[in-house]
């Protein structure tokens, strides 16, 4: 397969047509951000990490019935996946609270949620991405309402698969994101599923094991993605550099980017 034009650049990620109908190609890269853009680095091997932990996340729901834009890997850092219309919708499912549900609602941190919660968010970054309810997502003409429920659906199955999965490892899914396309009438997972978008903790220490290190600079965020990716596909983990962090721009301070609006996100 040929890597053909850039069809698309996201802060962390970009998409490229292939010389195969119906086929692209996601190359992650080693950007990392947070607060709306707010901090951002680049650091080696990032990409590489997502994207394993993203593949190895897709083929198991896909083992379990659960339909993902997920191809193959080419290489450790670019991923073929099927061709969506994307649905610009995050639709987070929520185990326990934390984050911007214990900064914008009276919530504990670390409450069980059960039922777990979902919570939808219009993406637009112009915007914040702000908060949507069923009414609003029909009225904006993102879903109809039979593929909201759809959606709901499979979030709440990838929530039940993912979590026993890492339940297995010692580590508890506090919550995560997910994007949805579509394909004719299908709706499949898309975007990536990795420690950019789950907040996951270590059950025993509840050591942060995702992007919360960097958001609030918890520790060395590449040593962590290295150490939980090994911990979750069960492959040896690469020789971490001693400094990882190459930073592009200077970094917003965690107390800083905490002044921003309390939606901002990554
Ligand atoms: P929160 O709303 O608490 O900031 O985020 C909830 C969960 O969804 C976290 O696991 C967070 O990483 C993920 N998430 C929310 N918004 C985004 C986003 O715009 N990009 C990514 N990669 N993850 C997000």
């Amino acid at each position: 397969m040929k890597q053909k034009k850039l069809l698309y650049t996201g802060k962390a990620k970009s998409v490229y047509h292939t010389d195969v109908k119906g086929t692209l190609l996601v190359e992650f890269r080693d950007d990392i951000t947070a607060f709306d853009g707010g901090k951002k680095d680049t650091l080696k091997n990032k990409g590489s990490y997502n994207a394993g932990v993203s593949a190895f996340f897709f083929s198991y729901l896909e083992k379990n019935g659960v339909k993902t834009h997920f191809l193959e890997m080419l290489d450790e850092k670019r991923m073929a996946v099927r061709e969506l219309s994307m649905i610009p919708l995050e639709v987070i499912v929520r185990n326990i609270a934390a984050g911007s549900i214990v900064r914008n609602y009276p919530f504990k941190e670390g409450t069980p949620l059960k039922p777990p919660v979902i919570v939808i968010d219009y993406k637009d970054d112009s915007r914040h991405d702000p908060m949507l309810n069923d009414e609003l997502i029909v009225a904006l003409k993102l879903a109809t309402p039979a593929e909201l429920k759809k959606i709901k659906t499979l979030a709440l199955r990838v929530n039940t698969l993912l979590s026993g999965l890492l339940a297995k490892q010692g580590i508890t899914l506090v919550d995560f994101k997910m994007e949805f396309g579509r394909q004719g009438k299908t709706i499949y997972l898309g975007d990536e599923i990795s420690m950019d978008s789950m907040r996951l903790w270590d059950k025993k220490t509840g050591e942060s094991l995702d992007k919360d290190v960097y958001r609030f600079n918890k520790g060395d965020v590449m040593a962590t993605y290295n150490r939980v990716a090994a911990r979750i596909t069960k492959k040896p983990g690469k020789p971490v550099p001693a400094k990882a962090a190459v930073p592009k721009k200077t970094s917003k301070t965690a107390a800083a980017a905490k002044k921003r609006k309390s939606h901002a996100k990554a």
